[in-house]
């Protein structure tokens, strides 16, 4: 597999980058993950665009080749021979060659760039959207910018071995008895024919597949309402489902060990996920 570090394709036995980085040292680095299927891009100016937020909430540089990202993602799928899977990215405050807690001076360091690319034959086909997937719930301890996609995930990795452990897929996080998000997803319920996500704000990441999921159901005619929702009213939901770049949009069949419906996906989240994965691949690049 070939890797991209700071300007250079690397077989990934030579991708490397210096114990001395802040991603390393203190997680200090954000990421973006774009999906890959049929070797085009999707939702690609949507993780772009967030990238360039996360970038600018934390006041780390933006790396040199960030105006040639686009083309290093094509160039990574066709070296790769990339048909379905993800192209990961992370952008670290770069190595200033001391552990310190303050900011590296910028002029003197630049930031570390590093993309790799995941096949995932079958992305979209994946056995878990036909029977849905079942999730914990989990208190949300982690910190208040959500919002920012940081390499922090020892917590969501956590939750995500504390579901497995449970015998279930994922958890979902709860904080003052209303659910934020997944682990690595956003979280959704439908009652009564009406999809209900939690409105945007620090709290939780905004969701590219979030942006484009809702989008489609408003111009589907389907009724979308962004607001907090607690874990016992997705407990009595009629579907729930979660969205992400890497799993589009996958129904929840179980939460807690309570059955949601007759344990099967409903209609709402198949349907959204037929019409997220076509227009999806329409726009793809
Ligand atoms: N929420 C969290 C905490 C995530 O980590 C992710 C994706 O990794 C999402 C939501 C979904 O975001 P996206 O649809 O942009 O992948």
């Amino acid at each position: 597999r070939t890797v991209y570090v700071n300007g250079d394709y690397l077989p990934e036995e030579d991708a490397k980058v210096s114990v001395f980085d802040r991603s390393f040292l203190m997680a200090d680095g954000v990421y973006e993950v774009t999906s890959v299927l049929g070797g085009k891009l999707i939702d690609f100016d949507g993780h772009l665009a967030r990238l360039e937020r996360s970038l600018g909430e934390l006041d780390m540089q933006k790396p040199e080749a960030f105006d040639d990202l686009l083309e290093i993602h094509r160039e990574l799928v066709r070296r790769n021979d990339l048909e379905d899977g993800m192209i990961y990215l992370q952008v670290s405050r770069g190595s200033a060659g001391d552990r310190d807690f303050i900011f590296p001076d910028p002029k003197e360091v630049k930031p570390t760039l590093v993309l790799f690319t995941q096949s995932k034959p079958g992305l979209a086909d994946s056995p878990a959207a036909k029977t849905g997937i079942k999730v914990i719930s989990i208190e949300d301890i982690r910190w208040g910018r959500r919002d920012i996609k940081t390499v922090q995930l020892l917590y969501p990795s956590m939750g995500k071995m504390m579901a497995i452990k449970a015998g279930c897929d994922d958890a979902w996080l709860v904080e003052d008895g209303f659910v934020t998000e997944g682990t690595s997803n956003n979280a959704y319920i439908v009652k009564d024919g009406k999809i209900i996500t939690r409105q945007l704000s620090n709290d939780i990441l905004h969701g590219i597949t979030r942006a484009a999921v809702l989008r489609f159901a408003r111009e589907a005619q389907m009724e979308v309402e962004e607001r907090s929702f607690t874990l016992d009213e997705a407990k009595a939901a009629d579907e729930a489902f979660i969205t992400s770049a890497s799993q589009f949009v996958m129904p929840v069949v179980e939460i807690d060990g309570v059955t949601l419906g007759d344990g099967a996906p409903g209609k709402v989240a198949p349907r959204l996920r037929e019409i997220y994965l076509d227009e999806s691949l329409k726009n793809a690049i």
